[in-house]
């Protein structure tokens, strides 16, 4: 029986910790946090539960096949959402997008309603592209590339840029918004991403998202579960600091002791694995994706005009990004507001609400202040008219600083996807390295909770054909 060590707990390391447990392995999963989940943890206190990280749930599939996988049945039900997001803009315009088109459709004039329609059939188009080669299955090589070039080259617009494509359909300032937005899914600015990200919007629009019971924090007790389950050694609090090679294979993975091994699984972002083995990694060197900051915020009372996900919109979008271009938190920036409560009663207590608001934030070597734009943040929802100040229970926060515990310089999403070329995620093997294998939303597929899932199938699985 072979032993890999898999370092990292989140949900790509979870993953590969199943996956190479099912193959027979003898697995040891090690953790620097006391509970595992990374990204995607929860925060507990007086009732009310948050969770940390991701909150927009898409290719729910994603998830059930690792228990099929495992011949387990799934354990968390799904519950799909009818009205994907509530978009609210600095006119006072509230438009609702549902997974049913016409219903958005209904509260569009007759110009807004042919660019919606469009604009998602020319994200369909591209998602049906892209997904075979970057998405699902192995990491791109030449052979692939080529093929993708010659069948869909220029159909996916190799040098537009996102905001062009997206102006290309005549979109209202307020579509080409929702539209625009889709590219900080990756961590890029929508005004320099290429125009292949537009595909995002069919994810969410076109295919629609689903709430899991038990918040996003469930997922990770089920995986958990699950790879107890199959025998995987879970060791928490337990910070990997340097990985032993010896001719070219590594021989242990040091954390408080030494574990001997015979492969491992690094769910590490890409640049602090190759820092554990004493190398740089060339993106080092290139521009980080964004960071974010989210203020959890205890709250008396119920807002009608908030949704389960709601999105407010500054007057100026487009400065919101030059600010973090240049290092700076944005001063008026979009919000991003999700209540879980609304998809499970329990996750606040009874007449209050847990509000999650997320904001863009500049990487962590720029975000100075986290607690003064956190207080501009509660500003910001006291003056757009969404709380007021005596509802406010208490507010936590956590950002680049906190992230940066386990993304390099607090980036969400490794390097900034802002050039068709540095979408390419790097592979899942290390050239030089013959029994490490990556994971993690840094690597092949990318970033996001189901790209993050199956870049740890991946790995277990370029591990097991060495
Ligand atoms: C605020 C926020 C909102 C998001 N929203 C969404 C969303 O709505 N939808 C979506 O799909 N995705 C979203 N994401 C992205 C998604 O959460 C991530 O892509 C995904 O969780 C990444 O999982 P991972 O396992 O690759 O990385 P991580 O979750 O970062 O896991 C890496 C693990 O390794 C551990 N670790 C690091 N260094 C060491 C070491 N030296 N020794 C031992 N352990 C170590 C870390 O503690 C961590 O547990 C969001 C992310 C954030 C931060």
């Amino acid at each position: 029986m072979r032993k890999v060590v898999v370092l990292g707990g989140g949900l790509a390391g979870l993953s590969a910790a199943i996956y190479l447990a099912l193959k027979e392995n003898q697995v040891i999963l090690v953790e620097q946090e006391p509970t595992l989940g990374g990204k995607a943890s929860e925060i507990v206190e007086d009732g009310f539960r948050f969770d940390t990280g991701p909150s927009v749930l898409t290719m729910p599939d994603v998830v059930t096949g690792i228990f099929q996988d495992a011949g387990y049945k799934c354990p968390i039900s799904f519950e799909p959402l009818e009205l994907l997001s509530r978009n609210i803009f600095s006119s006072g315009r509230v438009l609702d997008v549902y997974q049913d088109w016409e219903k958005t459709q209904e509260q569009l004039d007759p110009a807004e309603k042919v660019s919606f329609v469009q604009l998602l059939k020319e994200a369909r188009k591209l998602y049906v592209g892209a997904c075979e080669t970057f998405v699902f299955g192995r990491a791109p090589g030449i052979l692939s590339l080529f093929k993708y070039a010659i069948r869909y080259g220029f159909r996916s617009y190799p040098t537009m840029k996102l905001a062009s494509l997206i102006r290309s359909f005549n979109p209202s300032p307020d579509l080409e918004r929702i539209f625009l937005r889709f590219a900080t899914y990756l961590g890029a600015n929508p005004y320099l991403a290429p125009a292949i990200l537009h595909n995002i919007a069919w994810v969410e629009f076109g295919q629609g998202t689903v709430f899991p019971r038990g918040g996003m924090y469930g997922l990770v007790r089920a995986l958990e579960e699950l790879a107890v389950n199959l025998r995987v050694d879970i060791r928490r609090s337990a910070e990997v600091t340097h990985l032993e090679i010896n001719k070219g294979c590594i021989s242990s993975v040091v954390a408080d002791d030494q574990i001997k091994c015979d492969a491992v699984v690094s769910s590490l972002d890409i640049i602090r694995t190759y820092q554990l083995l004493g190398w740089r990694h060339r993106l080092e060197q290139a521009r980080p994706s964004l960071s974010g900051l989210v203020v959890f915020l205890a709250v008396r009372g119920h807002n009608p005009l908030m949704s389960h996900h709601t999105i407010s919109y500054p007057a100026n979008y487009r400065s919101e990004f030059d600010s973090i271009q240049l290092g700076e938190w944005p001063e008026d920036p979009t919000l991003y507001i999700y209540l879980s409560c609304r998809g499970d009663s329990g996750d606040a207590p009874l007449g209050c609400e847990n509000w999650f608001v997320m904001t863009n934030a500049p990487t962590v070597e720029h975000s100075i202040d986290e607690e003064r734009q956190t207080r501009r943040v509660t500003q910001l929802l006291i003056n757009r008219g969404f709380l007021e100040p005596e509802q406010i229970i208490w507010t936590k926060h956590l950002g680049p600083r906190h992230l940066a515990r386990m993304a390099y310089r607090g980036s969400i999403y490794g390097n900034a996807p802002d050039s068709l070329l540095s979408t390419l995620r790097p592979n899942n093997r290390v050239p030089g390295i013959s029994n490490l294998a990556l994971a993690g939303g840094t690597v092949f597929p990318g970033g996001g909770v189901p790209l993050a899932l199956l870049s740890g199938k991946e790995a277990a699985r370029v591990i097991e054909v060495k």
